[in-house]
């Protein structure tokens, strides 16, 4: 199976230069990787939690999709979607959220950020946290674990969020007994820079400090480099490369020989006048071809649409199947069919309380079904198949009541096979429990 490596941005303003050199640039060459399954998302739900601008949101969708693909994203090869555009993340979010000790939530760092600058202020501890800001770390966990990812490209200070997500979904796992979701983990770029901004602080929406990538054209992003601050080192004075800003962000962009001979420059003198004025040759090397893109696509927002709406249809190709599965495993199922785990004595017996198959499709998008008990407990969990014919042929003949002629045991483990394909695999002690139910099944 391929790795599945999922990543989003914050739909809450407008793409900046760190954006691109921390998580489009690095995420789109990741895309490009034979045995990688991409997963990229506008975070716009997320940016509800940071902005209460209709606006601003809606402007910033469309800017960084136009960003995304003008940055060189092939959106036939990954799953490019507005996380909004899926109904199965706010239901997964729901669902996790449920099975979340809120004592996990309130170690969230940013929200005990949030805690402690209040605490400073003298006033209530959460003032000014909604409950978006507190729980976010779970809508974060349902848009990982959708799609089951198994490498989220993050900055060190997402760690934390990862392993409240790994946390989650084990307890959901343990919860309803199965292996719904894969623990994600956490793929820190140790060589993909974090940007300063304009005053040195992490280059960030929320510190008002950012160079705008394409937005404003070639004479925006000059004018912010200009406002970069520097020492006040006359031309002519050496300056200190590895300690200015404007290094920093030359070095994203730069081959290593570039940087080099840029440091060199700066030790010798080079003006910082000067040295912005190559900084912003060297970003147009790379950025005005992708620009022009970008005001293409921007003049047409009808054709972005369309591409975010062929992703959110190819990502609910596997977020619908997964949810129906979820819904299963929880107890949201038809009114029909027999209550499940923790069902009350006199629920059991209302709802008829057979032996039953149940077919659904995994997150793959492939054929498996269950072999559900009395109690709605699972007895067996058939393998994947790709054609929904050989499955229902498998059901058939477990149906048929002729277990033995299917069954071969290996130790511990039994298989069973139909059409000379394993079809499913059990523990061997759990065998008399699915004899039972497969003779009851023939005997209906
Ligand atoms: P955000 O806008 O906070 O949702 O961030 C979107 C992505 O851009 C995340 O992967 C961040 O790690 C990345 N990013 C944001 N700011 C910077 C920066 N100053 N330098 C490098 N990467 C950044």
């Amino acid at each position: 199976m391929n790795t599945r490596v999922l990543t989003g941005i914050t739909t809450s303003g407008t793409p900046h230069l760190g954006n691109y050199a921390g998580a489009i640039r690095p995420s789109i060459r990741a895309s490009t990787q034979a045995g990688v399954d991409a997963f990229y998302f506008l975070a716009d739900y997320h940016a509800l939690i940071k902005c209460d601008d209709p606006q601003r949101i809606a402007r910033s969708r469309l800017e960084i999709a136009a960003t995304w693909i003008a940055a060189g994203l092939d959106a036939e090869r990954v799953t490019f979607y507005r996380q909004s555009d899926l109904p199965e993340i706010p239901e997964l979010c729901w669902m996790l959220t449920c099975v979340t000790a809120k004592g996990l939530m309130n170690r969230a760092h940013a929200y005990k950020a949030s805690v402690d600058q209040n605490l400073l202020k003298q006033v209530d501890p959460d003032d000014g946290v909604t409950m978006g800001l507190f729980s976010y770390p779970i809508l974060m966990a349902a848009d990982i674990l959708m799609f089951n990812a198994h490498k989220v490209p993050v900055g060190r200070d997402q760690i934390q969020h990862l392993e409240m997500t790994r946390d989650i979904a084990q307890r959901f796992n343990h919860l309803y007994g199965g292996d719904y979701f894969v623990l994600p983990e956490v793929q820190i770029e140790e060589d993909v820079a974090t940007l300063p901004g304009l005053d040195g602080r992490k280059m960030s929406k929320s510190y008002d400090n950012t160079i705008p990538l394409f937005e404003g054209g070639a004479g925006a992003l000059r004018a912010a480099v200009m406002r970069i601050v520097t020492d006040s080192r006359a031309p002519g004075e050496p300056k200190d490369a590895e300690g200015s800003h404007l290094y920093t962000i030359y070095r994203a962009f730069a081959s290593p020989a570039e940087a080099a001979q840029f440091r060199t420059q700066l030790e010798q003198g080079l003006g910082w006048g000067d040295a912005k004025q190559l900084l912003c040759e060297r970003l147009e090397q790379e950025l005005a071809p992708m620009r022009e893109r970008y005001a293409e696509l921007m003049a047409r927002p009808e054709r972005i649409e369309d591409i975010l709406q062929a992703g959110a249809a190819k990502a609910r190709k596997l977020s619908a199947p997964f949810m129906a599965r979820l819904r299963e495993a929880v107890g949201l199922r038809a009114a029909a069919k027999p209550a499940g785990k923790g069902a009350s004595a006199k629920g059991k017996g209302a709802a008829g309380g057979k032996a039953r198959f149940v077919s659904f499709r995994d997150e793959q998008g492939l054929f498996r079904f269950r072999l559900l008990g009395t109690e709605g407990q699972e007895l067996l969990l058939s393998e994947s198949f790709a054609d929904p014919k050989a499955a229902g042929r498998a059901v058939q003949a477990l149906r048929s009541g002729v277990l033995d002629e299917l069954l071969s045991l290996e130790g511990q483990s039994a298989a069973l096979s139909v059409d000379g394909r394993v079809v499913a695999r059990l523990a061997a002690e759990h065998l008399p429990q699915l004899r039972g139910a497969l003779a009851e099944l023939a005997a209906q």
